[in-house]
């Protein structure tokens, strides 16, 4: 038996700071789960009234963009008249978007049966967009702003994976600028960083939608090239060289001139791991600077 209170648990919900919405229980197919509550908190961050969605779905605030995993979660747990709780993107009336940590639980009727579900939920959306932000910055390269090594080994791990499983070949070029401590020495560091910043520039302009381009460090980069054969990655990589070859970067103390030394492989059957490939592209890219520099190998 509960405790008699000489306050109204209508009113807490009513004015608590999350926002609180009451479904019946079924039917939950469309048009259902139909709401029957909504508290304040929840005008205030929809946009929609109680009297706008009485009676209607909380599909009304999602949308394409809403996660479909999430979204299946939530229906497994309507099924099942189970709690579930997931981080959901949502929108107001307005088209705005905003992200929930949304619980939701059965309530119980006085039979013992489910005949409401309630949804509590938080607005999230500075934690997600930070959460968001940070993920891109540990994936930036912060000089170049094209990725980091760490984002180029996730994106070749995950190639590896995709040629194991389908055959899909890919190349990988690994691209070292020639005589770089010259230019350094010559130009100090601030132009040495322009020139890295140059090549970054060139390689991303040089590559196609769906190839991968990272500073793995110094100055050096690799491109990923994802259903490339021998041949293509070859023409891809000496099309670069002679591009970079051609330009001249203009700075205040001079014009500067850039090659670059190129090391191309494709993934092999016999490869163990996503990292066999760079062990032989990086030995073709010393074996291109050990010929001539300005090739490749
Ligand atoms: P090689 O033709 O054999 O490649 O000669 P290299 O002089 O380019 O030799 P290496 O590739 O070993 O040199 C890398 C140099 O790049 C050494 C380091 O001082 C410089 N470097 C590394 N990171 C940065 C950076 O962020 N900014 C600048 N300005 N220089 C960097
Ligand atoms: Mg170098
Ligand atoms: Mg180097």
């Amino acid at each position: 038996m509960m405790k008699e209170y000489d306050f109204s648990f209508r009113d807490i919900v009513e004015y608590a700071k999350d926002v609180v919405v009451v479904t019946k229980a079924s039917p939950i197919n469309e048009p259902g789960p139909e709401i029957v509550y909504v508290n304040k908190a929840f005008t205030e961050l929809t946009g929609y009234s109680l009297a706008e969605v009485e009676g209607k779905s909380p599909r009304i605030l999602q949308s394409d963009e809403t996660d479909v995993n999430e979204k299946a979660k939530i229906r497994h747990a309507l099924a099942h008249q189970s709690p579930v709780r997931v981080t959901l993107k949502n929108f107001s009336k307005f088209g705005d978007a905003y992200w929930l940590d949304l619980s939701i639980l059965p309530l119980k009727n006085a039979n013992g049966e489910v005949s409401h579900f309630v949804a509590i939920e938080r607005d999230v959306t500075e934690q997600k967009d930070f959460e968001l932000q940070l993920e891109v910055l540990t994936r930036t390269d912060h000089l170049t702003k094209i990725l980091n090594r760490r984002a180029f080994y996730e994106t070749s791990a995950q190639e590896f994976q995709r040629f194991k499983r389908k055959g899909t070949e890919y190349a990988m070029l690994m691209v070292d600028i020639d005589h770089f401590k010259q230019i350094n020495d010559q130009y100090g560091h601030t132009i040495g960083d322009e020139a890295i910043k140059t090549i970054a520039k060139l390689c991303q302009e040089h590559s196609r939608s769906y190839d991968t381009v990272a500073r793995m460090g110094g100055e050096e980069f690799c491109l990923l090239l994802p259903e490339t054969d021998k041949e293509t990655s070859y023409i891809i990589a000496e099309k670069l060289r002679k591009m970079i070859e051609a330009y001249t970067l203009k700075t205040a103390a001079g014009d500067i001139k850039m090659t670059v030394s190129i090391g191309v492989s494709v993934v092999k059957e016999s490869d163990k791991e996503h990292s066999s490939i760079f062990q032989r592209v990086d030995k073709r890219m010393h074996e291109a600077k050990e010929s001539s520099r300005n090739c490749v190998c």
